[in-house]
């Protein structure tokens, strides 16, 4: 019995909140059969651009596990870091995300994580130029998401890389702009296209302080003030209510994402959404950038 029960515990971390956390060893076990039977799969989230135009989607990794249910990004992703599974795996998401980048309208990008151990690897450039040559899809579509902190691990070779991104022509973005170092000097030596500001300076923008500037606010206003010099695009992540987005409209910020325009979808619904998206953001009176028709 002890035994038995021992050999749940160490599966098993603690049940919180209706879901089994699990621990990282049993993620690592159950992630190295996940690929090939099927599990991971892609979903895809809309970015808004200015007027209300559909920019492209975010592929958001999302593994369904026979057992142990839904198992969040958050969770896998640093163990399929720590044990190297994170190649195989994102070379896979390249693979999959720019193949179904290709059956969208021309132009519609597709936004790519790229974990600092798959960027700084010896074959990363050869999987992305494996992965635009299996797809054929043109290099602009594609935009790659690196944190600042994937960027800091090897610096001298994760510039090196860059440049060769760069030099295909596939979009470099830094995403969840603020948590990190921010080191605004090196923006502009970075070569980099699109700043996606982190969800936590969305998330307290509307709360007001009596006789107080809101300093979330202020933070966005100097970013997208210092992108806009830099011919940078800048994208508020988490962008959840009309209020949000009114006030993220008014501070300059042209590019949104986030739950108030969709959840990330199945490929086949975003295929829907591609279709249909026009006539919602007519209906829904989106208030910023709106081009007089
Ligand atoms: P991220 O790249 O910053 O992705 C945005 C996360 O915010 C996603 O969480 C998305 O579902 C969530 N989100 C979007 N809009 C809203 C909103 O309005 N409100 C709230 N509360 N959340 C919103 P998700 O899908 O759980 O992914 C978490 C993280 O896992 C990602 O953060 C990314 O760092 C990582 N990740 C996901 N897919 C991949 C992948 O294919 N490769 C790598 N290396 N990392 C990935
Ligand atoms: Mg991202
Ligand atoms: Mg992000
Ligand atoms: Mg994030």
């Amino acid at each position: 019995y002890t035994a038995r029960q021992e050999g749940v515990t160490s599966r098993l971390y603690s049940l919180n909140g209706g879901h089994w956390t699990l621990s990282p060893s049993t993620i690592r076990t159950a992630l190295e059969r996940a690929l090939e039977q099927g599990q991971l799969h892609l979903a895809y989230q809309p970015l808004v651009g200015r007027g209300g135009a559909l920019r492209g989607f975010e592929a958001l990794l999302r593994w369904a596990h026979p057992q142990y249910g839904t198992i969040g990004p958050d969770q896998f992703i640093p163990v399929a870091e720590m044990s190297g599974l994170i190649r195989h795996i994102g070379s896979w998401v390249l693979q999959e995300a720019t193949r179904t980048a290709l059956g969208w309208p021309d132009g519609t990008v597709v936004s790519v994580n790229i974990s600092g151990r798959q960027f700084e690897h010896p074959e990363f450039i050869r999987e992305l130029k494996a992965a635009l040559a299996h797809s054929a899809l043109p290099p602009q579509r594609l935009e790659l998401e690196l944190t600042e902190s994937a960027l800091m691990l090897n610096s001298a070779r994760a510039e090196r890389t860059l440049r060769q991104v760069k030099a295909m022509g596939v979009r470099v973005a830094l995403d969840d702009y603020g948590v990190g170092y921010s080191n605004l000097g090196r923006l502009k030596l970075l070569d980099i296209d699109t700043i996606k500001i982190d969800r936590s300076f969305t998330r307290d923008l509307t709360a007001s302080l009596p006789g107080q500037v809101n300093p979330d606010a202020a933070i966005v206003r100097s970013v997208v003030g210092l992108a806009r010099d830099l011919g940078i695009e800048v994208v508020a992540e988490g962008v959840e209510t009309q209020g949000h987005l009114n006030l993220l409209a008014q501070l300059g910020c042209e590019t949104m994402q986030g739950y108030l325009f969709s959840r990330p979808l199945p490929a086949a619904e975003a295929q829907r959404w591609l279709i249909h998206w026009g006539r919602w953001s007519w209906l829904s009176g989106l208030p910023w950038g709106q081009e007089t028709p």
